[in-house]
């Protein structure tokens, strides 16, 4: 069966025929490719084609697919147990691994996705608090938990409007939401209801709705204003967490949140959210306080060894700046390709081992409403060429793209060989 036979066939029985929006091609048109196999930095589709992946799951593979030492370990581990529902040593290990890193996780709790982790931290938040209102900003994703699916409202800044049918007024009605990089709207509306806000969640940096780098001036002036008014501050680095840095976006700038949640890279691959804070705030989760929280798969020991391998290595070989220089360098090499073909109306957004490919903008794009008009547009028509020549990018122009540490030169090169080809034939 090829991937359209699969899909058409999967429409019959799951909705849009995904299980996650974004897999069905619908920002970008055509049907989505099946894959069957991934090795290091290719995937395999159903159809025997092999892709040079920079989706990587969306973040998690920082080693590439199925790293050797990743593999042994998961093997290794399925043969001993599944899961247990009871207590084992393996959490124990990436518990003590990560606080023993990063000196603000002084506690972690670990969950199945980032939805989860940040679910639970607002409610760690309010507890703590007392207060109900929560602070985000407009382009931050933070997972599907409904009081934080939502957008800027229209008319008074501050208030929020929600992102999906079925989440109604009454469970947003404590949800504020202020445009990214406006330090007078943050402070004009903490002077109005700081005293109320439980929570300023953010992604530090924003790669949820294309790329968003902030200034550090923001970020710091988010940490001034929530010490000032006794409001926490949540940096939710599942997507930055151990991919800018070992420390996130908070061991970069220095700033130290109260809670922070994790994903995405800490479950090498399989499905664990985490988050964690400040001694004080996370005894307040139950068994040791009054906040509730539980996961009948919660630390499963698969992810816990995979997550442990993969944060093991990304702390002793220190993979960063290499991952950045060769996500400069396929980033450069594109461009000129473009330019090369007549397209000189593109630049790249990067972030360590991140990047986002868009229209060029006379200033630095750091909120949504900046991001040209015509991008998704744009940005499709480039998707499938690419697509086409063997290179898989996030089917979005709104996704960031990933590299991994098999990412090598040799496979670089082979991107911009095959990019080349790509923008050649469509001429
Ligand atoms: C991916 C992501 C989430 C959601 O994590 P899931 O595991 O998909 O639930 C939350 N916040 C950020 C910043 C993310 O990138």
């Amino acid at each position: 069966m090829n991937s359209e036979e699969l899909f058409l066939r999967s429409k019959n029985v799951v909705p849009g025929g995904v299980h996650s929006p974004v897999r069905s091609f619908a920002s970008v048109g055509g049907t989505p490719v099946f894959f069957s196999e991934a090795n290091g930095a290719y995937l395999k589709s159903v159809e025997g084609k092999q892709y040079i992946d920079y989706c990587l799951s969306f973040g998690p593979l920082l080693f590439g697919h199925r790293h050797p030492e990743i593999q042994e370990v998961v093997e290794d581990t399925v043969k001993k147990a599944w899961s247990f529902g009871a207590c084992e040593p393996y959490s124990l290990e990436l518990a003590e691994f990560i606080t023993s890193r990063i000196p603000w996780v002084e506690k972690i709790r670990f969950v199945n996705s980032g939805t989860e982790a940040v679910m639970s931290a607002l409610r760690v938040a309010r507890a703590a608090t007392g207060r109900s209102k929560i602070l985000k900003f407009d382009g931050c994703y933070h997972g599907h938990l409904d009081q934080l699916l939502v957008k800027a409202g229209s008319g008074l800044a501050g208030l929020s409007s929600s992102d999906s049918k079925g989440i109604g007024p009454e469970i947003i009605q404590n949800t504020l939401v202020l445009p990214l990089d406006d330090e007078d709207a943050l402070e004009k509306l903490f002077q109005e209801q700081g005293k109320d806000i439980a929570c300023l969640a953010i992604e530090p940096v924003p790669a949820n709705y294309g790329l968003l780098p902030q200034r550090t001036e923001f970020l710091k002036k988010c940490r001034e204003l929530t010490n000032k008014y006794g409001t926490l501050l949540l940096f939710d680095e599942v997507i930055s967490g151990f991919r800018v840095s070992f420390q996130g976006m908070a061991g970069l700038t220095g700033i130290v949140p109260d809670l922070v949640c994790y994903g995405k890279i800490i479950g090498g691959g399989f499905p664990v959210g985490a988050y964690a804070g400040k001694k004080d705030l996370m005894d307040l989760v139950a068994p040791s306080g009054p906040v509730y929280q539980a996961g009948t798969l919660s630390a499963n020991p698969v992810g816990m060894r995979a997550g442990l391998k993969t944060l093991t290595k990304a702390w002793n070989e220190n993979p960063y700046p290499e991952l950045e220089s060769k996500t400069k360098k396929l980033t450069s090499g594109i461009l000129k390709l473009l330019e090369e073909s007549g397209e000189n109306d593109w630049e790249a957004v990067t972030f360590g081992s991140l990047f986002w490919l868009k229209g060029k903008t006379k200033n630095t794009v750091r909120t949504i409403t900046n991001i040209p008009s015509d991008h998704k547009a744009k940005f499709a028509i480039f998707f499938h060429k690419l697509l086409n020549a063997g290179v898989y990018l996030a089917p979005s122009g709104y996704e960031v793209g990933f590299l991994s540490t098999v990412h090598s030169d040799e496979v670089i090169e082979e991107t911009l060989n095959k990019t080349k080809q790509a923008l050649k034939e469509i001429k």
